[in-house]
């Protein structure tokens, strides 16, 4: 009898055909005398879509709301149909005794699977290959030590309520909010939080008016003495004055202590995507794409991990590790090196943090594209400091009176860099450049006095709160509504690690936020549309804490803490609560077009003209006007009407277009396009050229 390994994708089977001496090329397998080793291509079996339940869903209505299924139907992928025909074939085998789930070690991989087996009407013994990296030996041992399938029917329940807890909400939130609003809006139980978190980092960032602020300073042979920081640019002169006719500051605190910064903790993958963004702009998804490819090649263990420390059985091998992660990032550790730092069974669930694999250091670094280049040396360097010595630093601080008004100054100077000093042969950074040794040259006591030299105002200002980068996001995400969720629950915030870089990709896509900025750095901001959603849909669905409290109670199912159908049962009652409290907005009053920033005024009637996903329209219901962004006229010349010229017509009712083609001759030119509005309200466009350029010609 065989057995059957089924991978998520074809690379990942190719790997594990290897290691099984699986050979026989097949069609869409690989076979050998004990096993078959095939792939799923993605989520092959999904959710059906509404219409599949009832044809009238074809058609989006609020009153068929809400949409909620009493028996869950799924549909085989239709661009990848022949992949499943050949998985329902192979599991139906008469020569096969066993299915193996290959699939990633995670809730996804595990829905992925099961949603086939299920679907294939398959009852055969089922195992579970739970690996935390893809080279030869791991694969090996992971054979060796197949679990049972239903040891993970508590993970398989958690990715079902995932999932249709999503398809829930996305389905009935998105309708409910387009046909209300009559463009498509994409409502998501992780994406909309994540939006509105930028949205009202936006909004603080407009709200926010800078302050002047004063602060007074002594200039003494023990460094730059320092007032608190006074509104008002009198007070501090005032005060500047009583001190230049003491000239002496009292010491009142002088104190010299030496402090540890320890390294930080190995990578998870957030705070790798949060690293790659500050030190390369990279994208969370590019990181997560570029680890995923140092994963399949086996250079780096699993990446979608939440753990940041190794299991307890792994500090044997950690030496053989150290090594090869030299060799792959040309940096060593401290002399001294203590693996406790790195070890911690109790903080590891299903995988331990991301570090380079044995096959990386026998790698050719430098055959691999420069994005994965770039993360393999990243996470190979954070391995070697994670494991050395803290970094020693002095802290000075002193404090002194001078005029009844208290003076303080603070002194740091690195003694021993320790894990600062790792990366300093790739960074050519000097260490210590965060000295500021002036104070610690001296000792003094309390109640001494020094005399200063100089003194003097200086002014600033307060600064606004900064737009979100990739890395600040990520960090606000994994950080959500964490107030209200308690500290022993292990996963927070808004989202897994293995999803939040497809929701900021998503919501980029769908329009509602933007990437602003130059190569290196770049923010994120929310568009006008992304702005009008968070203006309209209801607090609970933008607020973090209800996701946070749903994804805690996902992983409480994972732990059988919590039921199933206890968790879909509260989804489904706030579905209907949704859609009940909704019942009562008119189409006509318009929340939303009145969130939009007016492009001009309306010709015909002197209203506001709004931006909509077609073109620009008048907000009043009784007003027919409208400029298509589709225009045959503009379409002659292979243009659109865009925001800008919909501008220039409506203020001046005539707009520049550059570069217009013709469609007839393929010539280019540039010409003016005026607009006159007729009785009926329709808009009339004519063309004009400029003078100058059409005697030149
Ligand atoms: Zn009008």
């Amino acid at each position: 009898m065989k057995r059957l390994v089924i991978a998520e994708k074809p690379s990942v089977a190719q790997s594990i055909a290897k290691v099984l001496d699986c050979t026989g090329r097949q069609d869409g397998y690989l076979e050998s005398d004990d096993y078959l080793v095939s792939w799923c291509v993605g989520h092959l079996v999904e959710l059906a879509e509404p219409e599949s339940y009832d044809g009238k869903y074809e058609i989006w209505k609020r009153e068929d709301l809400p949409i909620i299924p009493e028996n869950y139907q799924y549909q085989v992928a239709s661009a990848t149909k022949k992949q499943f025909r050949i998985l329902k074939d192979l599991m139906h085998r008469s020569d096969v005794d066993a299915v193996v789930n290959a699939c990633d070690a995670g809730r996804e991989g595990e829905l992925i699977f099961r949603l086939v087996y299920e679907e294939a009407g398959c009852n055969k013994k089922m195992m579970r290959l739970w690996i935390s990296s893809m080279e030869d030996e791991a694969i090996r041992s992971g054979f060796e030590h197949l679990e049972s399938g239903e040891k993970y029917d508590s993970l398989y329940e958690a990715a079902l309520c995932r999932e249709r807890a999503d398809w829930l909400v996305g389905i009935n939130a998105t309708r409910l909010y387009t046909t209300v609003y009559g463009q498509i809006l994409n409502v998501g139980r992780v994406m909309t939080p994540t939006l509105a978190l930028v949205v009202q980092r936006d909004k603080d960032i407009k709200a926010f008016t800078p302050e002047d602020i004063f602060t007074l300073i002594l200039r003494t042979e023990a460094g730059d003495l320092v007032s608190k920081k006074f509104k008002d640019r009198e007070e501090a002169k005032a005060l500047l004055e009583k001190c230049m006719l003491s000239g002496k500051v009292t010491i009142t605190k002088a104190e010299k202590k030496e402090k540890q910064e320890k390294a930080p903790a190995l990578f998870d993958l957030t705070t790798l995507q949060r690293e790659a963004n500050k030190k390369y702009g990279f994208t969370a998804q590019q990181t997560l794409d570029y680890t995923q490819s140092l994963y399949e090649k086996k250079l780096v263990t699993y990446p979608r991990t939440d753990s940041r420390y190794l299991t307890d059985d792994m500090e044997a091998s950690l030496p053989l590790f150290l090594e090869n992660a030299e060799k792959v990032s040309g940096c060593k550790p401290t002399e001294e090196t203590n693996f406790r730092y790195v070890i911690n069974s109790r903080k590891v669930t299903d995988h331990h943090a991301i570090i380079p694999t044995v096959t990386a250091g026998k790698a050719d670094i430098a055959s691999l594209p420069s994005g994965e280049q770039a993360i393999l040396r990243l996470i190979a360097v954070r391995l070697l400091e994670a494991v050395s010595a803290p970094c020693v630093y002095a802290e000075a601080v002193l404090e002194g009176e001078c005029a009844g008004e208290v003076f303080t100054a603070k002194g740091k100077a690195v003694v021993d860099p320790g894990w600062k000093d790792v990366a300093k042969v790739l960074e050519k950074k000097k260490t210590g450049s965060d000295d500021s040794g002036l104070v610690l040259s001296a000792e003094f006591d309390t109640g001494e006095e020094i005399s200063f030299g100089q003194a003097g105002v200086k002014a600033g200002k307060t600064t606004p709160p900064k737009a979100y980068t990739e890395d600040t996001l990520l960090s606000a995400m994994e950080n959500a509504g964490s107030d209200e969720i308690p500290d022993e629950a292990e996963r927070k915030g808004l989202g897994t690690p293995a999803t939040r870089a497809s929701i900021i990709e998503k919501l980029v896509r769908i329009g509602f936020i933007e990437r602003k900025g130059d190569k290196k750095t770049k923010y994120l901001m929310p568009t006008r549309k992304g702005e009008a959603l968070i203006g309209i849909v209801p607090e609970s669905i933008q607020s973090a804490s209800m996701t946070a409290e749903w994804e805690r109670k996902l992983l409480e199912i994972e732990r059988e803490q919590y039921q199933a159908d206890q968790f879909l049962g509260e989804i489904t009652e706030y579905i209907q609560n949704l859609i009940e409290e909704n019942r009562d907005i008119s189409e006509s009053q318009n929340r939303m077009q009145s969130m939009y920033e007016p492009v001009g005024i309306c010709p015909c009637c002197g209203k506001s003209v709004i931006e909509k996903s077609k073109g620009f329209f008048c907000e009043s219901n009784e007003c027919k006007f409208a400029l298509w962004k589709e225009n045959r006229f503009f379409e002659s010349m292979s243009k659109k009407i865009t925001r800008s010229v919909a501008e220039q017509l409506l203020s001046k009712k005539k707009a520049k277009l550059k570069g217009c083609k013709s469609a007839k001759t393929g010539k280019t030119y540039d010409c003016f396009v005026t607009m006159e509005v007729n009785d009926s309200g329709y808009p009339q466009f004519g063309l004009e050229f400029d003078k100058k350029r059409h005697v030149e010609r």
